[in-house]
């Protein structure tokens, strides 16, 4: 047995444990009462506003990502997570009450809330501290034992995350687990009551066969290719500005980004122009130190591979010892191009032309179902037809982004782009078992069901039901 296969024996014996250790701390009911959800909660907000600014290190030492755009797409959206559940959960956790049909009166039904168990989340590194630490909410919300495993890729957030957890709570009951591939198949051969993996479809579909085997409840929050149309009668000075911010913040590297944009012929030449400008305007820029760095080689090597130097608009620069790319428009772009053929994911624009919306639409049509898709248009019948025609996991009219913020729009795909949603109440529902309870009192009994079976009878019931 060589090094590493020995110390991933190790790694999988103490998983082992770790899993059966959190499922004898949920089968103690330690993690049912409200009361020590809540403390548990705002625990976790006391540690992360205690330790914010080596959180901001570490995500700058990882891939640039300044403490402005940190707190702005990171922490608040956090800590605001958590205050959302500490405020509502004793709400949430309330049995939900449902109708009675005829046939079952008197009786009163209604839904119970159940925590699922043991589960594992997983996150990705784009978005490192809310993609992880957002579920985990949910989780605890909802009365789970949690193993958390962080993306191995941005190494000092993963190592930061890890150190918070550990240090502070009982591993039967929260855990972080570091670790990359190898970590990730070894916690995935164990049995959970729900995995939440947030990454690509590729890795989707691996975490979902693991899950097979046990019949475990999945949420997947993948990604695909989201398109942004911006039609004839665009407010094009304001829709410009918005979809820049959307597209480059984080340097593209977000799940619900624009992947590419569907521009009506007539507005193209002044979609173009805006669009440099407002780049210019924003110092999205490969100088500008504060403009987020690709988060390794690999990846900065293959978004350089989706350039054509031949397509490019505006752009198409690069610092490699620095893991930058400036902000780069591509145009006369086909649909046969390798930038068409993947999630870019990175800080590249492909501009497609388009005469009809029927020509637009067929466009998104052929591609997989992605996670977000956006509408620039004045036109109520055309956003009644991108609504309806449309398929995606949330959206935006007139904006790009921006649907993630509000904790009432569930966040999650669809086909390809994903399974399952949460944020806000969501998480709770994301993380819960609702039970179906029909409560009937003893003291008055019909007897329909009962005896002689007769066509009356069948007549009777058939009517209440
Ligand atoms: P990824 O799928 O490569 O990695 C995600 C996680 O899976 C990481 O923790 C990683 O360690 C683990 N992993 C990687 N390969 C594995 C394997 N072979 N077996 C087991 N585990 C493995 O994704 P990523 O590069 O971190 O993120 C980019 C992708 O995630 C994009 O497709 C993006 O759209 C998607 N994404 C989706 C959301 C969302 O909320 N829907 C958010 C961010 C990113």
């Amino acid at each position: 047995m060589s090094l590493t296969e020995n110390t991933a024996a190790i790694a999988e014996l103490d998983i082992e444990d770790l899993v059966k250790n959190q499922r004898a701390y949920f089968k103690s009911n330690a993690t049912m009462p409200v009361a020590f959800r809540l403390e548990q909660l705002k625990k976790l907000k006391d540690l992360l506003i205690r330790h914010q600014d080596e959180m901001y290190e570490a995500i700058f030492k990882d891939f640039g990502k300044s403490k402005y755009e940190c707190q702005l797409t990171e922490f608040f959206p956090l800590v605001d997570e958590i205050n959302i559940s500490v405020k509502n959960l004793r709400k949430w956790v309330k049995y939900r009450s449902v109708k009675t049909n005829l046939l079952n009166f008197p009786a009163k039904s209604y839904l119970v809330p159940e925590p699922l168990g043991v589960t594992l989340v997983i996150g990705a590194w784009n978005f490192p501290y809310n993609l992880s630490l957002t579920p985990l909410v949910g989780s605890m919300a909802a009365g789970n034992t949690t193993i958390l495993k962080p993306s191995e890729l941005p190494a000092e957030t993963s190592k930061i995350m890890a150190k918070i957890i550990n240090e502070n709570f009982d591993p039967n009951y929260l855990r972080v687990v570091e670790g990359g591939i190898p970590e990730t198949t070894a916690l995935l051969k164990q049995r959970y009551d729900k995995i939440f993996f947030t990454g690509s479809p590729m890795v989707g579909k691996i975490v979902n066969k693991a899950a097979a085997e046990h019949l475990t409840n999945v949420t997947l929050e993948l990604g695909g290719k989201n398109p942004v149309i911006f039609h004839k009668d665009a407010a094009m000075k304001t829709g410009v500005k918005r979809m820049i911010w959307s597209k480059f913040v984080n340097a593209g590297q977000l799940c619900i980004t624009p992947d590419y944009a569907l521009v009506h012929k007539d507005v193209k030449d002044e979609f173009l122009s805006l669009a440099v400008k407002e780049i210019k305007k924003a110092n999205f820029s490969v100088e500008n130190h504060n403009f987020t760095q690709i988060i390794n080689e690999r990846n900065f090597d293959r978004l350089l591979g989706l350039i054509d130097p031949e397509k490019v608009h505006y752009g198409g620069t690069h610092d490699r010892d620095d893991r930058r790319i400036s902000p780069t428009i591509l145009t006369n772009v086909s649909l046969d191009d390798a930038i068409m053929q993947e999630e870019i994911f990175g800080p590249i624009l492909p501009v497609l032309e388009y005469e009809t919306i029927d020509d637009a639409f067929e466009i998104i049509k052929d591609i997989e179902k992605p996670l977000a898709a956006y509408l620039f248009s004045d036109s109520n019948s055309l956003k009644e037809r991108f609504l309806k025609e449309i398929p995606f996991g949330s959206g935006a009219i007139n904006d790009c982004v921006m649907q993630i913020t509000n904790p009432a729009i569930p966040f999650g795909g669809v086909g390809n782009s994903g399974i399952g949603r949460y944020h806000g109440e969501y998480s709770f529902e994301c993380f819960s078992h609702f039970k179906g309870v029909l409560d009937k009192p003893t003291a008055i009994e019909t007897n329909l069901k009962y005896y002689g079976y007769s066509e009356k009878q069948l007549y009777i019931i058939k009517k209440l039901s």
